[in-house]
């Protein structure tokens, strides 16, 4: 292997299909067809950190420096990142019979998705690379982020999305001054329609899962979840799977936590990657016992980040799930707005229809015992109901504004 970069603990990347090590430092793409992942020199990054350190830091995602790819003497390209609240949710918690239910909020990131995570370490080291043109497809909130983080570094976004995608998304794309194409096809069409002409365009490919420095972002959400904790994670842990970043770097997060010795030997979370019926390959996959999934065809879901027919990392996020003794389960499409009303109502926490979906699944853990009334139960909420403008309820009761007090107001009045 080369020399790792200076001031950096990466040692190299490996391949999980044929364990072949690639040099650190590097521009990279997939290998085999299948993603990269990032190794650090864990026992020396033992001896620089611990968790009282990083207890006493600030920052979302630059906090964990010693366990991200960018060399320390390079400046992130940032918006802020900081943590996301854990939400105690005793009102959902009733309602679904638990009594210990929180939600990690990730609405309140830079561009209102976790997205930003990935992008902010993805696009640093696209920066620090000297790559210029990043080409994505994304279902959604990914473009938002790209397009955002490309403005901050200076560099360019071009974002491909499927004609459907939410209102917001496209015109946050082209207000941060992406390129954005509507494409007549899902995301991975998409995504083919980059590769096809990344070299011609000079785009590098910056897929979920396509380059390995996305993934080192989503990572912070395991690290950060442990740290708020206090180093005791929950028991039962629900998460939107579209392409599965989330997560595979979450998994990654708590491998790596165990080796620098910060767990303490407890069990690790049971893992529920949660998906609509709308379109749910990763379920698939889970309930036949196969390694890879199946493109999933038609696709329909209002939840679009995870309207995601086939997944590049499906054998990652399959192994992430048995390895922590949990599942891949669908929530009925049917149901998913209806979640998300009652997480904002019940609440105030301004939910998106893919966690909707989590929630779904978690009423069904319920209702079949897999999941008991004392389980510590943590939801992720990846986005802010704000961007899905097409869920958000529509018809507002109107005043006669000659009248005080409009004849609908009558009923209240004595309430
Ligand atoms: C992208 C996205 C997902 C899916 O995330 P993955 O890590 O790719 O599985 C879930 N929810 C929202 C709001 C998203 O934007």
């Amino acid at each position: 292997m080369s020399t790792p970069p200076t001031r950096c603990l990466v040692t190299h990347l490996e391949s999980p299909v044929d364990n072949s090590l690639h040099p650190a430092g590097k521009v990279h793409g997939v290998h085999l067809g299948r993603p990269l992942v990032v190794r650090y020199d864990l026992e020396k990054a033992r001896g620089l950190i611990d968790r009282e350190e990083m207890a006493s830091r600030t920052g979302g995602v630059w906090r964990w420096r010693e366990l991200l790819p960018l060399p320390w003497d390079i400046q992130p390209v940032t918006l802020g990142e900081m943590p996301t609240p854990i939400l105690d949710c005793p009102n959902l918690g009733r309602e679904m019979g638990l009594d210990f239910l929180q939600i990690k909020d990730e609405s309140t990131l830079p561009t209102g998705s976790f997205k930003s995570r990935g992008m902010t370490v993805a696009v640093s080291m696209a920066k620090w690379l000297g790559l210029k043109r990043l080409a994505a497809p994304t279902a959604g909130n990914a473009g938002g982020a790209l397009a955002a983080y490309a403005a901050r570094a200076g560099l360019e976004a071009w974002v491909f999305m499927p004609g459907d995608t939410p209102v917001v998304n496209q015109r946050e794309c082209l207000l941060f001054g992406a390129k954005v194409f509507s494409v007549n096809g899902l995301i991975h069409e998409c995504g083919k329609l980059v590769r096809e002409n990344a070299e011609q365009m000079g785009w590098f490919d910056f897929s979920t899962l396509r380059e390995p420095y996305r993934l080192e972002g989503k990572k912070t959400m395991g690290l950060e979840l442990a740290l708020q904790c206090g180093w005791k994670l929950p028991d039962v842990i629900l998460y939107p799977t579209g392409g599965g970043t989330g997560l595979v770097g979450m998994w990654k997060a708590f491998q790596e936590l165990q080796a620098l010795g910060w767990l303490r030997g407890q069990a690790l979370p049971r893992l529920y990657a949660c998906q609509s019926d709308g379109c749910s390959p990763i379920c698939v996959a889970f309930d036949r016992g196969e390694r890879h999934a199946e493109t999933f065809n038609p696709a329909h879901t209002k939840a679009s980040g995870l309207r995601v027919p086939a997944a590049v990392g499906d054998f990652m996020i399959l192994e992430a799930i048995r390895q922590s003794g949990g599942k891949a389960l669908r929530g009925e499409e049917t149901r998913l707005l209806s979640w998300m009303e009652k997480a904002c109502s019940l609440e105030g926490i301004s939910l998106c229809p893919e966690s909707g979906v989590c929630l779904d699944v978690l009423a069904k853990l319920r209702a079949a015992g897999e999941v008991g009334p004392a389980d510590r139960v943590l939801v992720w909420n990846t986005g802010a109901a704000q961007k899905y403008l097409e869920c958000l309820p529509a018809n507002l009761p109107t005043i006669d504004q000659h009248q005080p007090l409009g004849p609908q107001l009558q009923p209240f009045l004595n309430s």
